[in-house]
């Protein structure tokens, strides 16, 4: 396989797990857009901005220094040379990352880097939320991945090790809190490219969605 497969989606819909299965069975490159986004978020929450303020925001954003790996395998996200893999998936980070994201410039800057680190590769698979609309309108093979909202917070749910159903209901909650957020800004609406192949994981394992984008990429 040879170009670029876009997946993008709301969360829970075990989008990073089937974007890096596809990667590493294609022999291609990888880039969570998401891990950029929640770099940028603990950049911020460092620099003790005012959430409010959408150019303290960019000026945190632009001044520090974030890197994030290419490949399925290992998860590298470091900020200003610290290792924040594990940070930017707490809840705070969690909490933060869709107002960081919702500022034009911040999203300017990101989708450049994303764009400069993709030239770079032969085959990569990319996902985001707006990978296939915005930052790689001429992708090869674009996928939207979704599921009912409930799989979706069962599937969060499970990923914390959280069972109690007020727990779930809560995440059921955040998850459409940020599906909102997300979709309710107008440079990067959550929706499927025109071209996008969509896909609905509700009821389907892992290694099924895995094989459908498999079987799409190679033909
Ligand atoms: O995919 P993940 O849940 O890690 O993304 C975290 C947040 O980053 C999303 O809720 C969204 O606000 C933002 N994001 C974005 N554009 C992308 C990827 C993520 O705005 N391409």
């Amino acid at each position: 396989f040879r170009g670029q497969v876009t997946l993008d989606g709301p969360s829970g819909t075990g989008k990073s797990s089937v974007a890096r299965a596809v990667a590493t069975q294609l022999g291609a490159a990888y880039l969570d857009t998401g891990a950029m986004y929640r770099a940028a978020t603990v950049a911020v929450l460092d620099a003790g901005v005012d959430l409010s303020d959408a150019e303290a925001i960019a000026r945190a954003v632009s001044a520090a220094d974030i890197q994030v790996g290419t490949t399925a395998d290992a998860e590298l996200v470091t900020v200003d040379g610290v290792d924040v893999a594990e940070r930017i998936r707490g809840a705070e980070v969690t909490r933060t990352v869709s107002p960081v994201s919702a500022v034009p410039a911040v999203r300017r800057l990101l989708v450049d880097r994303q764009r400069a680190l993709v030239a770079e590769a032969h085959a990569v698979v990319v996902e985001g939320r707006d990978i296939g609309t915005v930052v790689l309108p001429d992708a090869t093979l674009k996928i939207y991945l979704t599921a009912a909202p409930e799989a979706r917070a069962e599937r969060r749910a499970g990923q914390l090790g959280v069972t109690d159903p007020g727990r779930i209901a809560e995440i059921a909650a955040d998850l459409r809190r940020r599906d909102e957020y997300d979709s309710s800004r107008a440079d990067s609406p959550l929706r499927p490219a025109a071209d996008a192949v969509v896909v609905d994981s509700t009821g389907l394992d892992r290694e099924a969605v895995v094989e459908r984008v498999l079987e799409l990429a190679r033909t």
